[in-house]
């Protein structure tokens, strides 16, 4: 059943379709193959049964010709979407058992186009990381290794288990969400593709809130194609969520093989980075000579409020987290610790509750949004982030189309490896993926090759607000230049 699970969607699709193997069948070759690879503990939680009954409904649709557009298609879901009367957690040991009486607003939504749904995926606690590695469930292990070596490495974070999943062939797509980078980072970790729509293309409704200005839903997959079609069932207007935009969802698996000629693609200086590895940089101008050979002309741009991006990145994104954190008191849902008051028993429970990353974000939050700093810290943070997002406003009103970055700084590190002394080596992990979403913008992560031990290296395409069909244009003119990349399977 190999060949089952090493389809793309697209190809799924048609197989279906064309009656050439059926959702139960699909689904039964995507179970196997994430039993096999427990050791990357991608999965939280297996939904098996409520995997075949998904399969066997769809089926009998499909054989109605009632399919829907992700008809039997088995996915993965990041467990930090609420999924009706299957447990949640965020990955976080405060919310238990917690199992919701309800669905988010993105999972219903490939529920009702006929997606079939395989398990819940780990994630760093709350969606604070880069590395997977601050999960209650413990880190996932990346399905890539160095040549020759077979130290585990990391896949990335937030959306670790979803990135590993795809890459390692246990499920054809899955959710994400994206606060500072969690999809695009572990999607070039990872050698998948990954994309965090504009601000409000998607609806947070029933999402783990993290940083609620910040976070966005998107897919991970193994093609910009399939992203494409994922986007399509993920994407649109929300009454349940103030911030989702109501505007008409593109077919965006139309924006695939368009013409990318004339598009103007900005280089941006501040994105070279002294001590930037030499394959980075070389990757970079590799991947703009494709797009210039498929059409587009290159610029040079500035963004001169980069620099500010990541330290204030981390004043308003702990800021927001304390607040909406608080809400987590082991009183309404989770674990509670008792105590001789209830203050004792707040304090319990969060203590016991709370990892060290999301309790140092905690406590962040909390001092920057306190009286006498307030101005200091959180305002000023605010500040700049307008400042960040004028710097794109401007590129874009000079003909700007897209812009050209890489992903990160580096390929996968080892677990363990990075963070333990210092929290801003992990912080930097985003440095390239952060000003996205201070600006609120579209970004794509794509494959674009490999470093010297083998390991996957991608490159970000940054649109203006609402063009996510620009990026997967782009995004498979790099896909087609580079080809595409699969872990060898030792697991
Ligand atoms: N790594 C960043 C952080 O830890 C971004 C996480 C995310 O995008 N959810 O905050």
């Amino acid at each position: 059943m190999t060949d089952l699970i090493s389809m793309t969607i697209a190809e799924a699709r048609n197989g279906l379709a064309n009656k050439s193997f059926t959702s139960l069948e699909l689904t039964d070759a995507h179970l196997a193959a994430i039993e096999a690879a427990r050791a990357l503990n991608a999965f939280v939680l297996e939904t098996p049964d409520k995997a075949r009954a998904m399969a066997r409904a769809i089926d009998a649709k499909i054989a109605k010709g009632e399919g829907g557009p992700l008809a039997g298609i088995p996915l993965g879901i990041k467990d930090l979407f609420a999924t009706k009367d299957v447990r949640t957690t965020a990955c976080s040991k405060i919310l238990g058992n917690f199992v919701p009486p309800y669905e988010s607003t993105v999972t219903s939504q490939l529920w009702r186009d006929g997606a079939v749904m395989l398990g819940k995926l780990n994630n760093d606690e709350f969606a604070m990381g880069s590395s997977n590695e601050t999960s209650c469930f413990g880190p996932v292990v990346n399905p890539w290794r160095r040549e020759g070596s077979n130290t585990s490495l990391v896949p990335g974070g937030s959306s670790g288990g979803s990135a590993s999943a795809v890459a390692a062939l246990l499920c054809m797509g899955a959710t994400a969400t994206d606060t500072g980078g969690s999809i695009r980072q572990p999607a070039a970790f990872t050698a998948t593709v990954g994309v965090k729509p504009t601000y409000g293309r998607c609806s947070r409704w029933g999402i783990v809130a993290f940083a609620s200005s910040l976070d966005q839903a998107g897919p991970i997959a193994r093609t910009v194609r399939d992203a494409a079609i994922l986007m399509r069932s993920m994407a649109g207007h929300d009454p349940k969520d103030t911030t989702s935009v109501d505007r008409a969802v593109p077919d965006y698996e139309a924006a695939i093989g368009k013409s990318v000629k004339g598009m103007k693609i900005g280089i941006p200086k501040e994105y070279r980075l002294d001590g930037m590895p030499a394959e980075v940089e070389k990757l970079w101008t590799e991947g703009a000579a494709w797009l210039k050979a498929a059409g587009a002309e290159l610029v040079d741009i500035s963004l001169p409020h980069t620099k500010y991006a990541l330290p204030a990145y981390y004043i308003v994104a702990p800021a927001e987290a304390s607040s909406n954190l608080a809400r987590y008191d082991g009183v309404r849902y989770g674990l509670r610790v008792p105590g001789r008051s209830i203050g004792e028993m707040y304090e319990n429970t969060r203590a016991e509750g709370f990892g060290d990353e999301v309790r140092r974000r905690v406590m962040i939050g909390t001092y920057v949004l306190s009286a006498g700093y307030y101005d200091a810290y959180y305002l000023r943070a605010q500040k700049v982030r307008t400042l960040i997002k004028k710097d794109f406003e401007d590129c874009f009103a000079k003909g700007v189309n897209a812009i050209l970055t890489p992903a990160t700084p580096s390929a996968a590190f080892g677990v363990g490896e990075k963070g333990g002394a210092d929290p801003v080596e992990m912080y930097l992990n985003d440095i390239f993926t952060v000003t996205v979403n201070m600006a609120g913008l579209p970004g794509i992560a794509v494959p674009a090759g490999k470093d010297a031990q083998g390991l996957p290296l991608g490159l970000q395409l940054i649109g203006r607000p609402f063009d996510e069909e620009t990026l997967f244009s782009l995004g498979e003119v790099v896909e087609q230049a580079a080809g595409r990349f699969t872990p060898e399977r030792w697991w």
